[in-house]
């Protein structure tokens, strides 16, 4: 890993032109552009200058050695992805089956007017890789269900995020993430119906209180072989709103009509969407999901900080400072 990135760029400073004309090309510029970003005389990458400063050089070591497994890439599991790349995780698995509707514009980071109808993995995928394009992406337009779960190797990950939403997926993948031991397993619960920010937190599953989608995990697991033996952390919400706004036909209120291109992505896929299945839609505002993903990822940091700390079982080693652009 030392030097993983220095090596990658071959430590090229140099900012000149082709053939010396004194002129930039296209090109030329991107070039130049890429190497601003990426030399360094640090084992990271100048886009994670600031992240080093606050983790140190062995946390973001470690970072850049994790992989984690984001699942349902929707208004918080797109945030969760983003955040995760930001603070320099080394590889992603990205699972969502989903195409954007013009109903997520509100909440889930893709999606916007113009990213309608096209695939939500795919749309974030390629945002991922100009925030580092040295990130490694599993990208995946997949359903994960207890069907599908042979697919998806979880031993291949440290970190398991459960951000899906619908019951019988959800409480699938947790099960399957808590069988594995050497997977830790953050999940969200219902971030619908939540306009607090200040009431967001994050416990084990069983200190979970007032929760409609925790309430009905505990059910399912009970009636499927019990509640999983291992305990897992959760972010979660104790306020309960109620919807206020119109029902009736469209998108986001049972079935989706945003125009879809049949030739882009899984065409079995091609009209599927989650809303169909949903006994009912749920109100939703951009700042409380965020903040569920931002906690998920953050979780993750924490986590990979702590591990790293105890691995070297010293005080932090400082990141270096003193290069680069100027404070602030
Ligand atoms: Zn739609």
């Amino acid at each position: 890993m030392l030097n993983g990135y220095y090596t990658i760029i071959g430590g090229r400073t140099g900012f000149a032109d082709e053939g010396g004309s004194g002129r930039f090309t296209g090109a030329a510029f991107g070039r130049r552009l890429r190497n601003l970003v990426y030399f360094t005389r640090m084992r990271h990458p100048a886009i994670f200058r600031r992240t080093e400063l606050m983790l140190g050089t062995p946390a973001m070591d470690a970072l850049a050695r994790t992989r984690a497994a984001v699942f349902g890439l929707g208004g918080v599991g797109s945030w969760c992805a983003e955040s995760l790349v930001r603070s320099g995780i080394g590889k992603l698995l990205l699972v969502d089956s989903d195409r954007i509707c013009i109903t997520n514009v509100n909440r889930q980071l893709m999606a916007t007017t113009k990213t309608a109808g096209q695939v939500k993995a795919d749309v974030l995928a390629r945002r991922l890789k100009e925030i580092n394009p040295l990130v490694e992406l599993d990208v995946r337009q997949q359903i994960y269900s207890p069907e599908t779960a042979g697919e998806f190797a979880l031993d291949e990950y440290d970190y398991v995020i459960d951000a899906i939403d619908s019951l019988r997926e959800k409480a699938a993948l947790i099960r399957h993430a808590l069988s594995i031991p050497t997977v830790t397993l953050f999940a969200s619960m219902g971030a619908a119906l939540k306009m607090d920010p200040f009431q967001i937190r994050a416990t084990e599953f069983r200190k979970v209180e007032g929760d409609g989608l925790a309430r009905a995990l505990r059910t399912k697991f009970r009636k499927t072989g019990g509640m999983p033996a291992r305990k897992f952390k959760c972010v979660w919400s104790p306020e309960r709103r109620e919807n206020l706004g119109p029902t009736g036909a469209g998108c986001g209120l049972g079935e989706c009509v945003c125009p879809k291109d049949p030739g882009v992505g899984e065409s079995s896929l091609a009209t599927h969407e989650w809303c169909s299945s949903k006994a009912r839609i749920n109100g939703t505002v951009a700042h409380t999901t965020a903040i569920f993903g931002f906690a998920l990822a953050g979780l993750v940091v924490q986590d990979v900080e702590r591990r790293a700390r105890a691995a070297a079982a010293v005080i932090p080693e400082a990141a270096p400072s003193g290069t680069g652009c100027p404070p602030g």
